[in-house]
């Protein structure tokens, strides 16, 4: 037999400082070589039911609907909108980024009219835009935590605004759960996705969503079947709820990641982790500052585990990442957009939300720029 020419793969270590992935916890590395069970055995379904549980203390909810689906935090969206939009429902996004863009492009594809409110990459959205627009709407979209921009989004007017609007309230706090304040009952979201690769500190593959009574409610009155057959939450909800219906098979050993986790975010407490995430990227900014370095986003409009970074002028971008990740081991993002070639996308989330990290980045930079 011919022996196979690769060697098992020795992936460099790296120090991931970017949009994500982020650093993982390791505990979470760990849990995930555990032995894989059968996703009917009973020691698993208790182990899915301890992910609800947590899910719902994360997502500050106490929605039943509250569940991780299998795939990464783009699956999430697209599982929250092919569930709560039928063809020619009426959508409006809001837009000032990448994902702002992607919920408006998956709105469409599952037959929605979608109506845009754009506003400037860098800044949030103007709530009275949103206002403006009147008229009645299936749906209000917009992104929590603008990870293309750095911007986070208030959120509190915005149960109003969708109630002006007749319309189902979607988020999207892929990279602001666990690294900045969420709050899905108390702001009234009636559906929220986010992904395991940002602030909580897992490898990518699952996107924990969460849907209130109002919205398990339409998806009861649908029409038409959902499009997705994978994505259908009157199936696969079935499975993670009392009947335990074959749907999928869950990722088994993901799911243990994300129990440990959920279990490291609730350990250290949402409030404290939230304050740390805080503290760390004011730390980033003031030694960014003593470089000379600006940010892209006003102070009270920044995203804590995401910062964007103005490039220099007459500084090669893609020239500076890659001697970070030669000689420092180190990721940070480029732009997107407006902002490609001429922004840095540096991620302080999870585990890598810590002092020393920001230290190394500093430093990092530092020494790049010389
Ligand atoms: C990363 C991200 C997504 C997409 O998640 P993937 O895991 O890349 O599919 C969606 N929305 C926001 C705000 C994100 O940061």
């Amino acid at each position: 037999m011919p022996s196979i020419p690769y060697p098992t793969v020795h992936p460099p270590t790296r120090v991931l400082m970017g949009p994500g992935p982020s650093v993982m916890e390791p505990s979470v590395l760990n849990a995930m070589g555990r032995p894989t069970l059968g996703h009917l055995d009973p020691a698993f379904l208790e182990i899915m039911d301890e992910v609800r549980v947590m899910l719902r203390a994360v997502f500050r909810t106490d929605n039943d609907l509250t569940m991780p689906m299998s795939g990464t935090g783009s699956a999430g969206m697209e599982t929250v909108l092919v569930n709560l939009i039928e063809p020619g429902d009426r959508v409006l996004v809001g837009i000032c980024g990448v994902f702002g863009q992607r919920m408006a492009e998956v709105a469409s594809r599952a037959g929605a009219e979608v109506v845009k409110v754009e506003g400037e990459w860098g800044r949030a959205l103007d709530p009275d835009a949103l206002r403006k627009v009147g008229g009645s709407f299936k749906a209000l979209c917009l992104v929590h935590g603008e990870t293309s921009t750095g911007v986070l989004q208030p959120m509190e007017e915005m149960r109003g605004i969708a109630d002006e609007l007749g319309a189902l309230l979607i988020m999207d706090c892929v990279t602001s759960l666990a690294g900045v304040r969420v709050e899905i009952d108390s702001w009234g979201v009636d559906a929220a996705y986010s992904g395991t690769q940002k602030c909580l500190s897992c490898p990518p593959g699952l996107a924990p969503i969460t849907l209130s009574p109002r919205a398990q409610h339409v998806l009861s009155q649908r029409k038409a079947k959902v499009a997705s057959w994978y994505l259908d939450l009157t199936l696969i909800g079935s499975y993670w709820g009392e009947e335990r219906a074959y749907h999928h098979t869950a990722p088994i050993n993901a799911i243990y990641g994300l129990h440990e986790a959920l279990r490291v975010v609730l350990e250290e407490g949402l409030e404290q982790r939230w304050a740390r995430h805080a503290a760390v990227s004011q730390h980033l900014y003031e030694g960014l500052g003593a470089q000379g370095l600006e940010l892209r986003v006003p102070r009270e409009e920044r995203l804590a585990p995401l910062t964007a970074v103005a490039v220099p002028e007459g500084v090669a971008d893609a020239r500076v990442r890659a001697a970070l990740l030669k000689d420092h081991d180190l990721e940070i993002g480029g732009g997107l957009g407006p902002m490609k070639d001429n922004t840095w996308r540096i991620g302080l989330m999870g585990a890598g939300a810590t002092k020393a990290h920001a230290e190394l980045c500093l430093s990092g930079l530092r020494s790049v720029l010389g």
